[in-house]
């Protein structure tokens, strides 16, 4: 008789177990809360799906365990999960290391799954909210607030209350604590960041090709660079969504946290210096303000230029803006989340070393990537290995 498997959310990381569980040999019926599955991987990349990156290092692993990710992605790995998606139809598209499916459309990447799980007879029952998961004996029971269901193996793949979109819960935190497993308070990652003055709207809507560098206790931990966006409460853009999990959990720690900004990025403060003196000699009519017009956005000007501020102050400015970070935007906002189940829960295959049986993967579990395509990249790789081991495990 074929092993039966319940899979808790039919997102990502739950389709490919699925797959990968059916194909193995498993009886394999996915609970869904939503009335369809994937609801966060259609909106993945702008809907175009950034699902890996051909660059895989341990840096865009995040984690209490950063090395735990990468020994799943040793069973699973980016060449893998390429293999995986090209033989179900996907042709994918790089663009500088991100990849894409080459429709551009996330529901390619969706369909692709559902019709392969669908030809390995997975069941997938939607508006179906799993409230209680408990054990008795060799099998596992599943309570929504409809029915109970049996099986011989679990894997939660319920993802992360991250975003607004629907089916993005903290039932991880809540099984996980019926179940007695330690996890990491889920916090935004992939998010914006709010900074402490009262002087944004004046710079909201400007995007700046920069560079970004967190201070956590006054010391410098890691720069970005890339396109920033200043907001009405702060900073957003790639650059600072990926400083933005450690600014998050530093301030959680109590540690003072400052991200400073250098709109000049290409430049030292020697050749800053250079240029606008340079700029004074061919232009004697104008101000200082002035000078720095067509080396940054002009509405920039006024705020790295301010009434009094002598050339010393604008060089700083340009090269050393100073934001000191009280925040980020809420969980709703927020991309994925950072935290979640312990991996020194686990075993090297992603199942529970308390609960025999019972799995976990994708964001639930305390790994979260790099914004570039490693959080899909950590859901069809744990997904896999989650799945694989649910259904060859011995009972
Ligand atoms: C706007 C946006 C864009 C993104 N773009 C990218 C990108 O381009 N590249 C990238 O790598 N990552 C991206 N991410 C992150 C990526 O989508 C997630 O990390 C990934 O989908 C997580 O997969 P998962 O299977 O763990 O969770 P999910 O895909 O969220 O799946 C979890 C499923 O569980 C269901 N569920 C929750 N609770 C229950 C319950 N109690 N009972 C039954 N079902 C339940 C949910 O409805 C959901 O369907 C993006 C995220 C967002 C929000």
């Amino acid at each position: 008789m074929s092993k039966s498997i319940i899979i808790i959310g039919g997102g990502a990381s739950g389709l490919m177990a699925s797959v990968i569980a059916a194909r193995n040999g498993a009886s394999v019926t996915i609970l869904e809360t939503n009335e369809k599955p994937g609801k966060k991987l259609l909106a993945s990349g702008s809907g175009r799906c950034n699902f890996t990156n051909v660059v895989q290092e341990k840096q865009y692993y995040r984690g209490s365990d950063p090395n735990y990710a990468m020994g799943i992605l040793a069973q699973f790995s980016m060449a893998d999960t390429l293999q995986f998606f090209s033989k179900l139809g996907i042709y994918s598209k790089n663009r500088n290391g991100w990849m894409y499916p080459n429709s551009d459309q996330a529901s390619a990447v969706l369909d692709v799954l559902l019709m392969e799980a669908a030809y390995r007879k997975v069941k997938i029952k939607t508006r179906e909210t799993v409230r209680e998961i408990s054990c008795s004996g060799q099998k596992w029971m599943i309570k929504t607030d409809t029915w109970a269901y049996s099986a011989d193996a679990v894997i939660i793949t319920c993802g992360s209350p991250a975003s607004n979109i629907d089916g993005a819960t903290d039932s991880g935190r809540i099984f996980a604590r019926q179940l007695g497993i330690g996890m990491l308070p889920m916090l935004p990652a992939l998010t914006g960041l709010r900074g402490k003055s009262s002087m944004y709207s004046r710079w909201a809507g400007i995007r700046v090709q920069g560079a970004a560098t967190l201070f956590l206790n006054g010391r410098p931990v890691k720069t970005e660079s890339g396109e920033i966006q200043l907001t009405d409460y702060g900073i957003s853009g790639i650059p600072v969504f990926q400083l933005s999990r450690y600014a998050v959990r530093a301030l959680e720690e109590g540690c003072t946290v400052l991200v400073e900004l250098d709109f000049l990025p290409d430049f030292t403060e020697e050749q800053v210096s250079y240029h606008l003196e340079m700029r004074e000699e061919n232009c004697p009519y104008k101000r200082l303000p002035e000078q720095l017009i067509g080396l940054i956005p002009s509405r920039l000007i006024p705020i790295v230029s301010p009434k009094e501020a002598d050339l010393r102050e604008v060089i700083r400015n340009c090269k050393h803006y100073p934001v000191i970070i009280k925040g980020s935007s809420s969980l709703q906002q927020a991309q994925v989340c950072s935290g979640g189940i312990l991996t020194a829960e686990l075993d090297v295959h992603l199942q529970s070393l308390q609960h025999p049986g019972l799995y976990f993967a994708g964001e639930v579990v305390d790994i979260d990537g790099a914004c570039g395509g490693y959080n899909l990249q950590w859901a069809w790789s744990s997904g896999a290995v989650a799945g694989l081991h649910a259904a060859k495990e011995a009972l």
